[in-house]
């Protein structure tokens, strides 16, 4: 089986959230299970190609493309993902690609993504490796299936590929002007109202994908059903439905090499389900790093997460100042993003010294201390199509406190006193006091050591390993190619 896998983002080269984790593993799981998988990646600015071992690729220098009237051209580099054989090729366009930050808001951002994924095709051409699937992730590559339809039809080379497009968060949608029509190459035909191309008079990335690609997946079974609805499709649910017989949910996995509190390379004491007690150190640890006073038996909530509304930190506004002032309990909080959120948090670690640590950026060894050392994990959502952290946390025995609704409501199951089966806390509705409610429920479990530990022993004993998703898209890639 041959993957060609499109995306924006891979780890370690660049993540921004979960997009990358699932670059930068599953194709690394394929290839375990005997496929033969193949990364594209842009080359941004940020990718430091001597870090990595990159190498240009002599035969594919200077290739022309064409954006509406205007000729770039690109190259392409070359390197293997860290602890793999798999192949990644970037595209090396700096005119596009040499800016801050992978996404941004400037004016020819869907140029910038028209030239990836025409790049892409051109350099499948240009290597005459013909795949059978194309995996295309979010609408980044969502045009990716239908110049397969189109304009790069004629070419025999792609006549059995097959395309399958992840819808890793329907909340971003390649949204543009109907003008990107012609900037992408492709023709107007198919822009009219509730057409292929058309959405709320512009055009969009995502949708053509979802109208022209063989198979859709979607990063959790609750999320595909999700949005489908009004609620959580963002507008594009009629088109979801159109489609729901091509529409799968598979649960990411998580990389067990980086995410193991058995190998860990950033925290201070490893320990696994046979020897939960070593957590504490970490706990320890943490508390110590961030220079705040550790108690033994004084709760620790952690935070990580992209400080965007989607996140739910809505629903803390309220009760925030009131749970940190009446209770004996620490809040560690790392995330970046918008400025109400980031407010709220640094304006409260004022007014809570020794109670409230936040860290405003990006920073992977504070997440993975906050992962090991926290007793609990805080993850609210509004919506969220898999999620990543809340199985980071049950792997390493911290206890996730979630709302109950996508990819969350498919890994946490809510704890109940009356049966055994709760690896965390989780509520329903998206409101202030249900959260709240839901908080107080696991601070008041948590004083019961006996209790917990089972908890957290059901958490650590789950299996989210890729291995078992990867195996889910082999049989999806198989049977679209019979
Ligand atoms: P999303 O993709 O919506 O951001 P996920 O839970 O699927 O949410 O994935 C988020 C990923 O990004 C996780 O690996 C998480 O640890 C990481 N992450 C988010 N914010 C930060 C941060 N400030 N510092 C370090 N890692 C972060």
């Amino acid at each position: 089986m041959k993957v060609c896998f499109a995306c924006s983002e891979c780890y370690p080269y660049v993540k921004t959230g979960g997009l990358g984790d699932v670059c930068g593993s599953l194709p690394k799981s394929l290839a375990e299970l005997g496929c033969e998988s193949k990364v594209f990646l842009p080359l941004y600015g940020g990718i430091k190609t001597l870090t990595y071992g990159l190498n240009q690729i002599d035969t594919l220098q200077n290739i022309p493309v064409k954006i509406g009237d205007s000729e770039h051209t690109f190259n392409v580099w070359f390197g293997t993902l860290p602890d793999s054989k798999v192949p990644v090729y970037f595209i090396d366009c700096p005119y596009y690609f040499h800016r801050e930050l992978p996404y941004t808001s400037d004016r020819d951002e869907d140029e910038r993504f028209i030239l990836f994924q025409q790049a892409v095709l051109m350099t499948l051409q240009r290597l005459e490796w013909s795949p059978d699937i194309i995996h295309c992730n979010d609408w980044q590559t969502g045009l990716i299936p239908v110049y397969l339809k189109t304009t790069f039809a004629w070419d025999k080379l792609f006549e059995d590929t097959k395309t399958i497009l992840s819808i890793h968060n329907i909340g971003y949608q390649g949204r543009f002007s109907k003008e990107s029509i012609t900037a992408a190459g492709l023709s107007m035909e198919q822009f009219y109202p509730m057409g292929p191309f058309e959405i709320d008079g512009g055009f969009s990335f995502l949708k053509a994908g979802i109208v022209y690609c063989d198979l859709i997946t979607t990063v959790s079974p609750t999320y595909a059903k999700e949005i489908q609805t009004e609620e959580y499709g963002a507008g594009l649910e009629g088109v979801l439905q159109i489609r729901s017989q091509s529409l799968v949910g598979i649960l990411n996995g998580i990389d067990t090499d980086i995410w193991n509190p058995m190998k860990d390379k950033y925290i201070k004491a490893h320990y696994s389900v046979d020897d939960i007690e070593e957590k504490e150190i970490n706990k320890k640890n943490l508390i110590d790093r961030i220079e705040f006073k550790y108690k033994k038996d004084r709760p620790v909530i952690g935070l990580i997460s992209r400080l965007t509304s989607q996140k739910g930190f809505d629903l803390m506004k309220p009760f925030l100042y009131s749970l940190l002032g009446s209770n004996d309990l620490q809040l560690v909080v790392l995330g970046s993003g918008e400025a109400q959120y980031e407010d709220l948090f640094r304006t409260a670690s004022y007014s809570f010294p020794g109670k409230l640590f936040f860290w405003s950026g990006y920073n992977t060894e504070l997440s993975h201390l906050i992962t090991a050392g926290a007793d609990m994990f805080l993850m609210p959502s509004k919506y969220e199509p898999c999620g990543l952290n809340q199985m980071y946390s049950l792997a390493y025995g911290t206890v996730p406190i979630v709302r109950k609704v996508g990819g969350l409501a498919d890994t946490v199951k809510d704890y109940h006193e009356f049966d055994e089966k709760g690896n965390g806390f989780s509520f329903e509705d998206y409101q202030a006091d249900a959260l709240e409610k839901t908080i107080y429920r696991a601070l008041r479990i948590y004083e019961d050591k006996d209790i917990w530990k089972a908890i957290m022993e059901r958490g650590m004993s789950e299996d989210f390993s890729w291995e078992h998703s990867a195996k889910e898209y082999l049989n999806l890639y198989e049977k679209l190619v019979s």
